[in-house]
């Protein structure tokens, strides 16, 4: 993948500030009073704003990120080496900004927007500044609308609603990221006609990537066109070889690319993946400012940094046009501490977090969900009523199951209720066992809850439990598609289909023996 070099950076954002009013106010310009290692202080510039861009000579760009009592903390978009003390700075009254627009769809683009993907010019976009404020609550409305990730564990146990903020969070190669294509990947199903049929609206996908390496980021880019999912979604790449300061920008082009949408009264997915690796080059930014370190050397404000962000994700209210933008940030934790500074901050910014652990991945859970303690606040509202009823006493059989677990070496010495709840709780982990990159319908997963939940699952071997699914699956889908349709169109499941998903698994039990 092609990469934006440097010291083209100034030069992109000079274009996008191309028509600026540089007529002189005294005001207007400072001095520089101090330069190197991608940073300048400005004396001077009393008027201006945090995250303004500011012109230095030799036409380089930089960012205003401090304002102290009498000098300006800047960062460089390009290279500082060409910068001496008693430069000229001008502002340019104008904040960074991210070209929006339905032409960015499909597009792998960096944080200033630029194409990286070879495949030429954007046009017709329009040029948003990248921090905005957060909407009010006024204009706001709690989520109602399921955002299906198509993993049947999170929908079930731990379900996001549109515009819900969810944490992703879990050590390194625990399947993080995977997580957060698969619900990409399943929102290919919002954009077909069957789902405008039952009323779904399409959802439009931002995957933020910062801080990764190129090669990774391209295979998610392939993956992504490879189920047809870059139809609906846009790439912002930071690379780790990216200079820091386009790390820390990159989660808030991604946010008002997701606000693009959401503004229109559509519905829009955005991913940060990650969020750690932003922490960690604004706290790089932050040192060569020399901000005060704190508590793991990150400056004082590094929770506004993520708070302002996650706000941005919000459901719009009706007379505003409903739109939602719903937000997946990823944390990488260092062995399983979730109470190191910035997994800690943003729980609390967040209204969940699906928790994985290399335990279980290693052990061949996968996704790796540890369902104890991972939660969603408000996602349970937006399920529909099919899946809230039969996922009600799934996290409960499996919180038992886990507590009983230990137990399970003793085996036959144990009582029968024991040995029951034992029993059902290994159905029940290996049910919820899935592929990567094979998101399941809705539809589906109420079936196979259904199934495991009701004790349909009981003589059947643990072994087999995945091909019983998946053939159980199949088996609906020629015979008795009717209830796939019912609970699509109803969304809950009437007496009559529970009548006939009862018939139909009694029936398939006997014949799968
Ligand atoms: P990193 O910390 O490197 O960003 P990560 O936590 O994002 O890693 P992934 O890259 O999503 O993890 O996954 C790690 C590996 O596990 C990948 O090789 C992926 O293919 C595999 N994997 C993830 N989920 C599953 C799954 N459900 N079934 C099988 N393999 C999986
Ligand atoms: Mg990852």
């Amino acid at each position: 993948m092609a990469q934006v070099r440097p010291d083209e950076i100034s030069a992109i954002l000079r274009k996008q500030l191309s028509g600026f009013d540089s007529e002189i106010d005294i005001y207007e310009v400072g001095t520089v009073l101090q330069v190197g290692d991608g940073i300048a202080r400005v004396y001077g510039l009393s008027q201006v704003m945090v995250s303004e861009l500011v012109e230095f000579p030799h036409q380089i760009i930089g960012m205003v990120l401090n304002l102290e009592e009498d000098s300006v903390g800047c960062v460089l978009f390009g290279d500082s080496s060409k910068i001496q003390e008693g430069d000229k700075v001008k502002r340019t009254h104008r904040l960074a900004s991210f070209p929006v627009g339905d032409k960015m769809i499909g597009r792998v683009v960096d944080p200033l927007g630029q194409p990286i993907d070879g495949k030429g010019n954007i046009d017709g976009t329009e040029y948003k500044p990248i921090e905005r404020k957060a909407l009010g609550v006024i204009a706001r409305q709690p989520v109602k609308e399921p955002l299906q990730t198509g993993i049947t564990a999170v929908d079930a146990m731990i379900p996001i609603g549109r515009g819900q903020r969810e944490l992703i969070i879990g050590d390194r190669q625990t399947g993080k990221t995977t997580v957060a294509i698969d619900a990409i990947i399943n929102q290919k199903y919002t954009h077909s006609d069957e789902a405008k049929a039952v009323g779904i609206e399409p959802v439009f996908c931002v995957y933020v990537a910062i801080g990764q390496k190129n090669s990774t980021i391209a295979q998610v880019v392939a993956k992504l066109q490879e189920h047809g999912a870059m139809e609906y979604t846009t790439v912002i790449s930071a690379p780790a070889s990216s200079p820091a300061p386009m790390q820390y920008i990159a989660p808030y082009s991604g946010a008002t690319m997701g606000e693009f949408f959401r503004d229109s009264s559509r519905h829009a997915l955005v991913v940060y993946d990650d969020l750690s690796k932003q922490a960690v080059a604004y706290r790089e930014l932050s040192l060569l400012l020399k901000r005060p370190p704190g508590r793991e050397a990150y400056p004082g404000d590094v929770f506004y940094l993520h708070s302002r962000l996650l706000e941005r994700a919000s459901k719009i209210n009706d007379e505003l046009g409903g739109g939602s933008l719903t937000a997946l940030p990823i944390i990488e934790t260092q062995q399983g501490d979730v109470s190191a500074y910035i997994p800690t901050n943003v729980i609390s910014i967040t209204d969940g977090q699906i928790y994985l652990e290399p335990n279980l991945f290693n052990s061949g859970v996968r996704p790796a969900i540890n369902v104890g303690i991972s939660v969603s606040r408000v996602g349970g509202n937006a399920q529909i009523k099919a899946m809230k009823k039969v996922a009600g006493t799934l996290k409960l059989d499996l919180a038992q199951y886990r507590e009983l677990e230990a137990f399970a070496k003793f085996g036959s010495d144990l009582d029968k209720s024991t040995q029951k709840t034992l029993a059902k709780g290994e159905r029940l982990v290996e049910l919820l066992k899935q592929g990567q990159n094979a998101p399941v319908p809705v539809e589906k997963q109420v079936i196979s809850i259904y199934a495991g939940t009701k004790g349909f699952l009981e003589s059947i071997k643990v072994s087999d439990i995945k091909r019983f699914e998946k053939e159980l699956l199949e088996y609906i889908e020629i015979n008795n598609t009717d209830i796939y349709e019912a609970i699509k169109k109803e969304k809950a499941l009437s007496d009559t289909t529970t009548e006939k998903i009862n018939q139909v698994l009694t029936k398939f039990v006997e014949k799968f023996k």
